[in-house]
């Protein structure tokens, strides 16, 4: 008998693809094969139908004109292209970038990628709950900034940055704003529409799509000038060159048409499940929720526990799939760089846990994580005894 599957509740890493959206995507493989690019048969026509079909649908989710969306390989592509090609477009009028402590490493590297190439970076830190105070931003502009780049939900604490007032203020100053939201589509409300955001990073992956594939958002009014990353054949306008790879392009588009349907029920089903959960753990004593826990998505829960090593304990909890305060390093034993911007000891972040929700989570398997949590952490916290 092999053990059953641990428990995923690390949606937060990824998602497994919506059986709809696998669905959706098969036919584009073998039998509509075409390349979307061949104007002169029927292959071309309905696969470059079906690309266009997907852009709108993705472009729906988030108020956004079709026409805005370059489809990438994910969002650690499209903050590349967004920070890289925006920045060194506007080389002439500055060489400033301004990013938050707590981004993911996918905008901090292009970050420090600019840097070798003669710009300067302001890297600001967060208050204590995860979320940028303002007053520091606003502190941080300077007439030769001429990109800012926060994210809109935060991949390990969940909390939601105001990107349409960090907007305003770099809109005032005529300083482009990128937000990745790789972590937000289906989980909070974008209005690109009504932002003042520039550039926007998507991600088919996180939301119950394939991985490999996903956008960059690019203003067309008022315009966003971006130099391209890569250079050949002139899809995507230019900006990102390659075969489009029809059967992605059709999961994200489907993957995204189900979140903006299922988004207000699925939120609150997930919020359900997050309240139980956060009542049993509650249960178990010393809790510590990181992050603001009212300007948060439902589907995050970053804890620890009193006098409980965090890392023991997920060593302990074999039945549960999630991620510990130091797992985002890449496997290194390093402490996540978010939860010590918020001030976290090493010690902290390393005791923390996250643990995320997401479509597929049912109410028995939340009941079953914590009995496992609880169990364990009895244990560590009491190692002498042996009573359960
Ligand atoms: C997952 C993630 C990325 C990377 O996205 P990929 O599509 O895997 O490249 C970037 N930013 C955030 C906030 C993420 O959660």
């Amino acid at each position: 008998m092999t053990a059953p599957p641990p428990i995923y509740l690390d949606y937060a890493a990824t998602t497994p693809c919506d059986p709809r959206v696998v669905d959706a995507m098969v036919p584009w493989l073998s039998e509509h094969f075409g390349n979307p690019s061949s104007r002169s048969h029927a292959w071309g026509w309905q696969a470059q139908e079906a690309v266009e079909h997907a852009r709108g649908q993705v472009a729906a989710l988030i108020g956004a004109d079709p026409r805005e969306i370059v489809w990438t390989s994910g969002a650690t592509e499209s903050n590349n292209l967004a920070i890289v090609g925006a920045a060194r477009c506007r080389a002439a009028r500055g060489r400033h970038v301004v990013t938050v402590a707590t981004e993911h490493q996918a905008v901090l590297d292009p970050v420090r990628a600019l840097g070798k190439q003669g710009f300067e970076a302001t890297v600001l830190p967060v208050q204590g709950n995860g979320l940028l105070d303002l007053d520091r931003l606003r502190d941080a502009l300077r007439p030769d900034t001429v990109l800012a780049s926060v994210m809109l939900v935060n991949n390990e604490i969940g909390v939601v940055q105001d990107v349409a007032a960090i907007g305003r203020l770099c809109r005032e100053r005529g300083i482009l704003l990128h937000v990745d939201a790789a972590q937000a589509t289906g989980k909070v409300g974008i209005d690109w529409a009504a932002w003042p955001v520039d550039l926007m990073s998507l991600t088919a992956h996180k939301s119950y799509g394939p991985k490999g594939i996903g956008a960059l958002v690019v203003r067309r009014e008022p315009r966003v000038p971006v130099e391209p990353l890569l250079h050949g054949g002139g899809q995507e306008r230019g900006l990102r060159p390659g075969t489009l790879p029809t059967h992605q392009i059709v999961g994200m588009g489907a993957a995204f048409a189900l979140a903006g349907a299922e988004m207000a029920v699925e939120r609150e089903r997930i919020r359900a499940l997050r309240d139980r959960l956060l009542r049993g753990l509650s249960a178990i004593g010393g809790l510590v929720v990181n992050g603001d826990l009212e300007r948060r998505v439902p589907h995050n829960l970053n804890v620890a526990f009193a006098g409980v090593d965090g890392e023991a304990l997920l060593t302990g909890c074999t039945g549960l799939a999630l991620s510990s305060g130091s797992a985002c390093a890449s496997g290194s034993a390093a402490p996540s760089h978010v939860l010590r911007a918020l001030g976290c000891s090493d010690e902290l972040a390393h005791a923390s846990l996250r643990i995320t929700i997401g479509r597929f989570t049912t109410e028995a398997e939340i009941d079953a994580a914590l009995l496992m949590l609880r169990a364990q952490a009895a244990r560590r916290r009491e190692p002498m005894t042996h009573l359960e």
